[in-house]
This record gives structure tokens, sequence and C-alpha cells, in this order.
């Protein structure tokens, strides 16, 4: 691909509207395009060149960027419809597809195969970092396919991002980042829940923080985007729970990490509850705030008798409504 080459941008929504200003702004020739008018006219009235359909916006394209919710609207895009050619009939022989949409591994390797099998390059390279990272072009790209087609687009991640890892072969970018985000989701619950039992123990946030933040319970959930306000000030907690990375994208992402376990037959229990866990939080109310958010879920759902309870137990006195001998033993052992 040529430095400052042509790119088709399809999908002109949160993320890939400031993706393409970004390239527009560093010289790129971008023609885009997006199904919703309303989203095509955001576009443009940001300074983004716009076609009136898709095989306009790929005609003469050097690269082919696709920014969509799913992969079933990538395959789709690329297949098109009887009586309307998809983007790889439409496109020039030899072009680069670049697919940075968040899809599950199987369809980036499929969409690879038909724009492969079409005469053309393919590379999926889904992106973390969000709207903010969109914005000041600081992405990370996880990306998969060949080499030197990775290396082809480096000039094209440097202006919409800051770092890009080559990870392998086609769908590797999408397996990085579905394998990164379930030990997020993952974490992001075991913090929460720590959060919430120090609370129950008398435990101050701050004192759990400066333990665990430099012990052997640090992570990028407890240090960075910490779910309880105070300790971090820059985290979503302390403007509550505002993203940030929000638990819709979060239980989305935990989708495409199960139907990874259960494709490859991996038990990956842990990840299969998160992904209950965030599919239920964000179809309860909580879709649009901050993945972190969820501790307020399992703070919400704890027993209200158990405080009493607790410090009744650590004290070795008898709470009403609740027999010690229903208790665990000391050292953790059942009855
Ligand atoms: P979005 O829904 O805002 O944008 C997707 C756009 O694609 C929509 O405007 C839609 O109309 C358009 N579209 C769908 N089919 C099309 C077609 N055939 N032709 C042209 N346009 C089409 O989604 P988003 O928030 O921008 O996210 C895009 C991708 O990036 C998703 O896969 C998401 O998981 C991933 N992602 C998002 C974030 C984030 O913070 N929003 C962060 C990291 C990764």
């Amino acid at each position: 691909m040529p430095d400052k080459g042509t790119v088709a941008f399809l999908g002109l929504g949160h993320m890939g509207t400031p993706m393409a200003v970004n390239l527009v702004r560093a010289g790129y020739t971008v023609s885009g395009f997006d199904v919703v008018p309303a989203a095509l006219e955001t576009a443009r009235e940001r300074g983004v060149p716009v076609a009136d359909s898709a095989a306009g916006a790929v005609a003469g394209a050097d690269v082919v960027l696709t920014m969509f919710a799913s992969g079933r609207q990538v395959l789709d895009a690329y297949r098109g419809n009887p009586g309307q050619p998809g983007l790889l009939a439409a496109a020039p022989p030899g072009t680069m597809f670049l697919d940075c949409s968040t899809i599950n591994v199987d369809e980036a390797r499929e969409a690879a195969r038909l724009a492969v099998e079409a005469g053309h390059r393919s590379v999926d390279a889904p992106v973390s970092g969000g709207v903010v990272g969109a914005e000041a072009g600081t992405l990370t790209f996880m990306a998969g396919g060949e080499a030197q087609d990775f290396e082809s687009l480096r000039p094209l991640f440097e202006v919409m991002g800051q770092r890009m890892v080559h990870c392998g072969g086609h769908g590797a970018g999408q397996a990085a980042k579905i394998c990164n985000n379930l030990i997020l989701g993952v974490s992001m619950i075991a913090v929460s829940e720590a959060f919430v039992l120090g609370e129950k123990l008398g435990l101050s946030h701050q004192a759990l923080f400066d333990v665990a933040s430099a012990a052997s319970g640090q992570c990028w959930a407890l240090t960075t985007n910490c779910p309880v306000p105070g300790p971090v000030p820059a985290s979503p907690a302390n403007r509550d729970y505002q993203p940030g990375f929000a638990a819709a994208l979060m239980a989305k992402d935990l989708n495409l990490a199960v139907n990874a376990l259960d494709s490859t037959g991996v038990a990956g229990q842990m990840g299969a509850l998160a992904a209950r866990i965030y599919g239920t939080f964000a179809a309860e109310g909580g879709a649009g705030r901050d993945f972190s958010a969820i501790i307020t879920d399992i703070r919400g759902s704890a027993d209200p008798a158990a405080p009493a309870t607790a410090a009744a137990e650590a004290t070795g006195t008898d709470a009403p409504g609740r027999s010690r001998t229903t208790a665990a033993h000391d050292d953790g052992s059942p009855e």
C-alpha cells in the first residue's frame, strides 16, 4: 500500500468517525460510507469526504477499512446480496481489506478467507482504547495476517494509534483482544468482590488498595480502573462510572470469548461466569456505565443481615437470626 493512499472507510460510528477524521488530517484520501444517513452526515460535518454508496466508496481504494458492530455485518458487507455486489466484488483486485471491528475469531478467519479467495489481502486489527483513544489517535491495534501486510499498514496504524502488535495469522488479532478482555472482565469482578468484602470486614478502600496494589493482587483493574472512588483519582468510579469502557462492550467481548471457548473446547469456567455476570448487568440497566460499575451490583446483592453476623462471628458472639452452628469453621472447612 502506498503511504498516504486512498482509504475507503466503512462504518462511521462512535469509533469510525474519529479514526477517519485522523486519517483525513494526516493527508490520506478518505472515502467514507455508513448505512445510517445520520452517521454519514456527522462524519461529513467533521470533514470526512463521503460517498453515496459502499461501492462508490471502495472504487479505487488501496485499503477498505471496516469498523462495524458485528461479524455478521462484516461478512454480509463483504459478500453483498443478490443484485447488490459486496465490497469484495466492488474493490479493485489486490485491495487490502482491513477489518478493525471486534468480532468472533471464526468470523475473522472466514472474512480473511473470502477476501483472499477474491484476490485481495486481509488483516484483522481490532482496537483497544475506546472513543477517547480514537479521537486522540492513541489506539492499540492487535493485528492478524501476513507479516508483510501488517508492515504495509504500519503507517496507517501510526496515524490512528500509538501501539500496534502483529499477533500472528488471520484471526490472531481478534484472539488476542478477546483473551485480554477475558482477563480484564474476570479480574474486575475479582477486584470488586474484594473491595465489597473489605467493606464488610471493616477495611478501608485505601488500606486494601495500598496492600493489593503493591502485592500479588496487583492488576490493571485495581491500579488503573479502580472500581471504588479515591485511590485512583482518574478511574471512572470517581465520576459516577461514566465510561471508560462501557459494560455493554465488556459483555459483548466476553460473549466472543465464550464462543471461542466453546469452539476450541477449553473449559473456561471463569470466563463463562464473567460473561453471564456482565450480560445480566448490561441487560438490567448497566449497559452504558463503565464496566467497573459491576461493583455496585455486587454490593447491592450482599446479604443485608450479614454485617452484624460477620461482626458477631469476629467477636465470637451469636448474631440474631443466624445460628453459629451453621457457620464454617475458622479454617474455612464446612461443618
Ligand atoms: P457503532 O455502532 O457506533 O458503529 C458501527 C457503525 O457501522 C454504525 O454507524 C453502522 O451503521 C455502521 N455499519 C454497519 N453495517 C454497515 C455497512 N454494511 N456499511 C456501512 N456501515 C455499516 O460502533 P462503535 O462503538 O463505533 O464500535 C465499532 C467496533 O469497535 C465494534 O466492533 C466495537 O466492539 C469495537 N470497539 C468499540 C469501542 C468503543 O469504545 N466504542 C472500543 C473498542 C472496540
